[in-house]
């Protein structure tokens, strides 16, 4: 069965919030996009609403056993354009956490088209100044009622967009972050849900990161499972090293999610002819390159934020301060590309963005 988008326009608008003060993902449009799932009619009317409440059934199978998935992305508004940053792999990225978690695969090049039409009836709401974007959440939801332990046989995808600030008001001030490893809590094991955006996931990383918070740190860096040993993730970005000239990136695994900032970084340090490896890295083999003076840089990579320097990273006890504190040269050339061509200032040699 073929899609068509319905869109039903609200008729009064809300008004707008002060966009020199916003907090991340609290104010939200005017509209959202709706599509429903069922056994009997599979993905079906799509359409895009006011934004509203929803009604559902107490017993809805997502408030008991948590099968849900999500996406994160934002939308740019630079002079007369409008522009997503590969939305498409978003999408892909939805659908095999889709296929994980037994929710119905989505057609990836409608829901580009539907975003597009989406963001472009709400591109009033996309803050103009430098660093500031609309932050778009897709999100997929079991909404059959039942308290049966078995796949739904209905959903809902819905994208809500919320207008965000910058977060670092100006490039030269990427502060670095500072980072916990975590050696006794684990995100995921191999074989497990790791390499998907399920709520799941978000929910049991709470505990940890609460913990970090009260130990004085930004966020946690997770370690494997088994051994605690080799380097996975940060709580919701991937991490990359800088040794000895060398860029590393954990190899994805399994648990680990594929971040689109992380495969563009690979991308434009590949362009760049910067050695990267995608390989396994243990939180040893950095200790040791922090001793012998040769581990230069360390950075998280992300939609919030982009890149992210780490200036401390807290293992066993001791802090090892990276890069004196400071951002890195190479942190900084990639924040300032990527973040370039996703505004729009900057030419999008990589064709990017939509
Ligand atoms: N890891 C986790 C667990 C995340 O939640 C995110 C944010 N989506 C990332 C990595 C970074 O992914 P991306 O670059 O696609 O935002």
């Amino acid at each position: 069965m073929s899609l068509s988008l319905a869109i039903h326009e609200r008729e009064e608008k809300k008004s707008k919030p002060d966009y020199d003060n916003l907090r991340f993902g609290a104010e939200f449009t005017d509209h959202m996009f709706m599509m429903d799932y069922s056994t009997e009619d599979g993905w079906h009317e799509p359409r895009i609403i006011p934004y509203q409440p929803l009604t559902m059934d107490p017993s809805s199978l997502v408030f008991h056993y948590g099968q849900a998935v999500f996406e994160g992305l934002k939308a740019y508004h630079f002079q007369d354009k409008l522009l997503l940053f590969r939305p498409e792999k978003n999408f892909k990225r939805l659908n095999e956490s889709n296929r994980r978690m037994n929710i119905p695969e989505i057609d990836e090049n409608f829901m580009v088209d539907a975003l597009k039409e989406l963001v472009k009836l709400e591109k009033d709401w996309i803050p103009t100044k430098e660093g500031q974007s609309l932050y778009i959440r897709p999100f997929i939801i079991a909404t059959e009622a039942s308290l049966s332990v078995k796949p739904s046989s209905r959903y809902k995808l819905i994208i809500i967009l919320s207008p965000v600030g910058a977060y670092y008001s100006n490039s030269e001030q990427m502060s670095p972050v500072s980072i916990f490893v975590e050696d006794d809590y684990v995100r995921s094991v191999k074989g497990g849900v790791g390499f998907t955006k399920t709520a799941g996931n978000y929910a049991a990383s709470l505990k940890a990161q609460k913990k970090a918070e009260e130990l004085g740190y930004d966020q946690v860096l997770w370690l494997d499972a088994i051994e605690k040993k080799y380097i996975e993730e940060v709580g919701s970005m991937n991490i990359f090293f800088k040794i000895n000239g060398e860029v590393i990136t954990p190899a994805l695994n399994g648990s680990i999610l594929e971040g689109i900032t992380r495969n563009s970084v690979i991308e434009l340090l590949k362009s760049w002819d910067i050695p990267v490896t995608e390989r396994l890295i243990s939180i040893e083999e950095v200790e040791a390159a922090h001793e012998n003076g040769t581990l230069e840089e360390v950075f998280g990579t992300g939609t919030a934020a982009v890149i992210s320097p780490v200036g401390t990273l807290k293992w066993k006890g001791t802090d090892l301060s990276i890069n004196n504190g400071e951002t890195g040269k190479l942190s900084l050339d990639l924040y300032e590309t990527i973040a370039g061509i996703q505004t729009g200032m900057m030419e999008d040699k990589m064709g990017w963005t939509v």
